[in-house]
């Protein structure tokens, strides 16, 4: 093996001067971009501004007073097991109950094929790292969610950029790619209420993605965070109902909260012991205390039902509020409504704005909106802008509206 072709370029320096320590990055570390978003979303944290720009859920919805309660409880009571290291693979309750969420909306599991992660983003990251070498194909929908499109450029990936519109993923042009000799590995798609596009993947798309999956041997990697969040309650078939080429990423971080860093993945038996192996060596095990409160939280049957009812009901009237006030004071904009999760994917109709200059001019005027560029891999999304309506208030959503209105005009005459 050339060991040689592994290594970092060195800069020139004396033969004697030891490397400076960036000569010594791995060679992936230099795959990965540089975030465009995090700046924003940095300056939309910043007193004063109001920011539409982050993926966060309302704090609002967050469980507070269930959760307070149980960790009362699990304190209490299983102090020993709940603050003890645990299982790589998971708390076994809290693998229990993540099997039985999985099969009420999916395929039916059995616990030992899921695996307890510190999210969705690591089941991404996982799954990167066991299957993908430098130069495989991943493809995903143009545009896609940034964190996965940062994972799978670490792990070295080659991204297959597919087209989508309202109905997801064009598993048509996916197919002729295809056809026309891809070798994809993985295919990554976000099902339900797509961050940031909000397209629903169809029934249609998700058996035709299921059958192609069969023919060509690719992994579908499933990233349904969303799937929870839709304004009139329904749900379309979960993929790993239709196909066994499936992991299956389970978060909660929408449903329940992000900040125990608790969620799962289902996986083929055959790619568990791997992705365990992974997960050892990355943290050894996810948050025990996270796993026991929310293992006791999702257990009780009561819970789950109330609770995603009324995160839908919060969701709708914050989404139908921002979509009343663009569609009034903002004739820029053009957008379909979305139909769950957290976000607006709008398009400037206005000539000659780019969205990434208006997003500068939006934060001087005080709201922080994230532009479309950095979630384009190949498609243009100069004209684009993602808007999250999921923490602002009625009265910040106006104002908030308002300001983005103001720097509107501010580009127009500019
Ligand atoms: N996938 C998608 C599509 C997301 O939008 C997000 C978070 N914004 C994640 C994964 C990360 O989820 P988690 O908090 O479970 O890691």
């Amino acid at each position: 093996m050339n060991v040689r072709r592994h290594l970092p370029e060195r800069s020139p320096r004396m033969p004697t001067s030891p490397p400076v320590l960036t000569d010594l990055l791995a060679r992936r570390t230099r795959f990965a971009r540089s975030d465009a978003i995090r700046d924003i979303l940095a300056a939309g944290a910043a007193p004063g501004v109001l920011s539409m720009a982050g993926g966060l859920p309302a704090p609002d919805t967050f469980p507070t007073e269930e959760l307070a309660r149980i960790l009362d409880r699990v304190l209490t009571e299983s102090a020993a097991a709940a603050l003890q290291y645990s299982p790589t693979e998971g708390v076994p309750a809290m693998r229990e109950v993540l099997a039985r969420l999985a099969s009420a909306t999916g395929a039916p599991v059995t616990a030992d094929r899921v695996l307890v992660t510190g999210g969705s983003q690591q089941g991404l990251d996982l799954v990167a790292g066991i299957l993908l070498e430098e130069g495989d194909v991943v493809a995903l929908d143009d545009p896609s969610y940034l964190g996965a499109v940062q994972s799978f450029r670490r792990a070295g990936a080659r991204l297959l950029p597919i087209p989508s519109d309202a109905d997801g993923m064009d598993t048509d042009a996916l197919e002729e790619r295809l056809t026309a000799g891809a070798r994809c590995k993985v295919v990554y798609v976000v099902p339900h209420f797509h961050n940031p596009s909000g397209a629903v993947l169809s029934v249609h798309r998700r058996r035709h993605l299921a059958a192609l999956a069969e023919k060509f041997g690719f992994v579908i990697v499933e990233d349904d965070p969303y799937a929870d969040l839709a304004f009139d309650g329904t749900r379309q078939p979960s993929v790993d109902m239709l196909s066994e080429r499936v992991v299956r990423l389970m978060s909660l971080s929408k449903t329940l909260c992000p900040g125990l860093r608790v969620g799962g993945l289902v996986a083929p038996a055959s790619l568990v012991p791997e992705l365990a192996g992974a997960k050892q060596c990355a943290d050894l095990q996810t948050n025990t205390l996270g796993q026991h409160v929310l293992a006791r939280l999702l257990a009780d049957p009561g819970f789950l039902p109330g609770h995603v009812a009324r995160l839908q009901d919060f969701y709708r009237g914050r989404a139908g509020h921002l979509s009343g006030l663009i569609e009034s004071r903002l004739p820029w904009l053009d957008f379909e409504r979305p139909r769950g999760g957290l976000f607006f994917w709008c398009t400037v109709t206005a000539p000659g704005i780019d969205s990434g200059s208006l997003a500068r001019t939006a934060l001087a005027e005080g709201v922080a909106v994230v532009p479309g560029a950095p979630f384009c891999i190949e498609r243009d999304g100069s004209r684009n802008l993602r808007l999250s309506f999921a923490t602002l208030t009625e009265a910040q959503l106006l104002s908030a509206v308002d300001r983005l209105s103001a720097a509107f005009e501010k580009a127009s005459v500019a």
